[in-house]
Parts: C-alpha cells; sequence; structure tokens
C-alpha cells in the first residue's frame, strides 16, 4: 500500500534498522523502544493485523511466530524472557495499521498492561 509506513520500510523508502529478513517477514528494531530490546516482526506482504495476516495465511501466521522466536536468541533474550505483542485496532492501541509482532525484552515487564 503507497501510504502505509511500513510497506515504505519494506520497499527501504524509509530507513529501518534490520536484523531479520526473509522472503516473507522483515524485523527492525522500533524507533521508540520501550524496552532494552524492542524488535517489530512484520510480514512484507501488507495484512492490516497480525490477526487478519493470519487468517488469510495461515504459514505467514507461523513464520511471523518463528521470525520472532529467531529475534529473540539473537538478541539474547530468550532465556530470561520476553514478550510478543500484537496490538490489533483502537481498543487494543495498534498505530500502524499493517501487521507487527512487537519483540519485548532485556527486562522484567509488567502486568496487567494498562
Ligand atoms: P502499534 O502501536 O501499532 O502496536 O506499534 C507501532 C510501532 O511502530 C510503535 O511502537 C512505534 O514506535 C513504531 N514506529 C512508528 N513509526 C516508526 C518508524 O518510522 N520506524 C520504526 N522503526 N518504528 C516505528
Ligand atoms: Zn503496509
Amino acid at each position: 500500500m503507497s501510504d502505509c509506513l511500513f510497506c515504505a520500510i519494506v520497499r527501504g523508502d524509509i530507513p529501518a534498522d534490520v536484523v531479520l529478513r526473509t522472503d516473507r517477514v522483515i524485523a527492525f528494531r522500533d524507533i521508540t523502544p520501550q524496552a532494552p530490546v524492542h524488535v517489530l516482526v512484520i510480514p512484507v506482504d501488507h495484512h492490516p493485523d497480525v490477526p487478519s495476516a493470519a487468517l488469510a495465511d495461515p504459514v505467514l501466521g507461523a513464520e511471523l511466530l518463528q521470525a520472532a522466536a529467531q529475534v529473540a536468541v539473537a538478541e539474547g533474550v530468550s532465556d530470561s524472557g520476553y514478550r510478543l505483542v500484537a496490538n490489533t485496532g483502537s481498543h487494543g492501541g495498534q498505530t500502524v495499521h499493517h501487521a507487527h509482532l512487537h519483540v519485548l525484552g532485556g527486562r522484567g515487564l509488567t502486568w496487567p498492561p494498562g
């Protein structure tokens, strides 16, 4: 989509600190990190949110989770633990409407969320 921020990152029109890339998935550091490790995992193809992506393409849903797990290992948080977040829709607090998983770690995270 031409007016989508993350599609622009996929095209390389907006720079990003990419930590993992396959032909279907890209992971890059969040511009406003909320934890020592804060990486976004997105599909190359535009889907409006993670559940929609998984419904449209179940293999892609699995690939997003696999990429998140690989990022956690590469970022050194898989043993200490981390959180995967898929903010979805207005009440979910989603601000960018291209599917993305947040990989958050490197410190103890509070629960419940606000
Ligand atoms: P959401 O609020 O939709 O769950 O998450 C969107 C995330 O995208 C936010 O954490 C925000 O900091 C991040 N973000 C917004 N614009 C950019 C950008 O231009 N580059 C990067 N790397 N992250 C961005
Ligand atoms: Zn997009």
